[in-house]
């Protein structure tokens, strides 16, 4: 058992693969399905919008849009999600088909240090927009 404090809110909780306390892991499921949501139906949103519309902030929209959890409509032209190495439009995830099967394949050994880990730390290590964010 490993004890660990949420980075949202601070409070200490038991780590079980999720760096998120059980309060805040359903309020960030809460925000996800309204984020959902909104984009099914104002596909043509911006992400400042979606923002607005949800309460959520951009950051974490684009957080879910990494992660792969949350996928763009392919009729939406209003939020540009760009694979992080041909910068070629995605719909979800940091990386296109083509980038990501060439990783696969062979260029990344298991240590992955491009991707998020499946646990939502919350920082996206490689991704210009992150860092942008971060020194707001
Ligand atoms: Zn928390
Ligand atoms: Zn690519």
């Amino acid at each position: 058992m490993e004890l660990r404090n949420c980075p949202v809110c601070g409070k200490l909780f038991v780590y079980n693969h999720i760096n998120l306390c059980p309060e805040c892991l359903k309020k960030d499921e809460e925000d996800f399905d309204k984020v959902r949501e909104f984009i099914n139906n104002n596909p043509k949103a911006t992400i400042e919008e979606v923002s607005e519309g949800t309460g959520v902030s951009a950051r974490k929209i684009l957080e879910y849009l990494k992660a792969g959890r949350l996928m763009l409509q392919s009729n939406n032209t209003n939020i540009v999600l760009k694979c992080e190495i041909c910068e070629e439009p995605i719909l979800t995830g940091r990386l296109c088909e083509k980038c990501s099967r060439k990783l696969r394949n062979n260029l990344i050994p298991d240590k992955k240090p491009m991707f998020v880990d499946k646990n939502m730390k919350g920082k996206l290590h490689l991704s210009k927009f992150s860092k942008d964010e971060r020194r707001r």
